[in-house]
């Protein structure tokens, strides 16, 4: 894959969540426009895969890896400190990592499930915020963008944790704008609606375990675009809003949803 546009050429993007679904596709994406690439994610295995996923797409592509728990503050300054030492910058960082979740009506909610959620969705998202950052605004230049979900902007029953995690990743991106545009650096968030990935799949199955097609069928029925959105639909969005083409673009939610959200 070769894009036209090489907004990246010299770059470097650390990807958070990159052995999944929209990480990876963005991790393909931005190597294709030049950029150098960190691949973080939970498993080495899945790593692994998705680096060689990434260098079969693009051949030229310079991807390393890292091990880390987003939400471990240590493992996070550790992705961090192994991007400035390969690649000498970090110029864009896709703040991606997150779980869905279990889906529980409120009085069998767990408030160990609640934080569980909190903890990988939000402190993970507030750590590589934190660390990057302070590496950016030392360095004067840098684009992050957050992952929400349009489960940041709409509430849905049964999943209080993910609703929760996503609309604190809203208020943080904004947070973020108004504390570091100063700099010159710019930050904001994608929200994607259903997109198909493997998480997706995964809620397709459990909602109808005979036939997840037809869930996905009437899923996509209530959906404007009458279809789910592809990773690559993601990975698009957050080039741009990593590029120079939205400079002026700061603490803003791109929702990324066939219009789920007019509706
Ligand atoms: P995915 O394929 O499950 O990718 C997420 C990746 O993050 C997985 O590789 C996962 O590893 C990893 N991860 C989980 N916990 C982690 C941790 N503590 N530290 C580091 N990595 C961790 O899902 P996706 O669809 O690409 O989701 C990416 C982001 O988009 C998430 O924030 C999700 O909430 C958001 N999103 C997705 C959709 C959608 O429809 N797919 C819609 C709205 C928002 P394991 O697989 O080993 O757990």
């Amino acid at each position: 894959m070769n894009h036209h546009i090489h907004r990246f050429e010299d770059k470097a993007v650390i990807i958070t969540g990159g052995a999944g679904g929209i990480g990876l596709t963005t991790a393909i994406r931005l190597a294709s426009e030049g950029a150098k690439i960190t691949l973080v994610d939970i498993a080495e295995d899945g790593l692994q895969k998705a680096k060689q996923q990434v260098v079969d797409a693009v051949p030229t592509a310079q991807v390393i890896t890292c091990v880390a728990d987003v939400s471990n503050e240590d493992q996070v300054k550790n992705y961090v400190a192994t991007t400035l030492e390969a690649f000498g910058s970090i110029d864009g960082f896709f703040n991606n990592a997150g779980i869905d979740g279990k889906r529980f009506p409120l009085p069998e909610y767990t408030p160990e499930e609640f934080e569980r959620v909190m903890t990988i969705n939000s402190t993970g998202v507030f750590l590589g915020l934190k660390h990057v950052l302070e590496h950016m605004a030392k360095q004067g230049s840098g684009a992050i963008v957050n992952t929400a979900s349009i489960g940041g902007i709409l509430g849905w029953s049964s999943q209080y944790g993910y609703i929760a995690s996503k609309h604190a990743v809203v208020g943080m991106t904004r947070a973020a704008a108004a504390e570091f545009a100063c700099k010159g650096l710019q930050i904001n968030a994608v929200a994607p609606g259903g997109i198909k990935t493997p998480m997706a799949a995964e809620a397709m199955e459990r909602l109808n375990p005979d036939d997840p097609q037809a869930a996905e069928r009437q899923f996509a029925s209530r959906i404007p675009a009458r279809r789910m959105g592809t990773p690559e639909e993601i990975a698009g969005t957050v080039a741009f809003l990593l590029s120079e083409d939205a400079a002026y673009i700061n603490g803003q939610i791109i929702l990324v949803d066939g219009g789920q959200t007019c509706q």
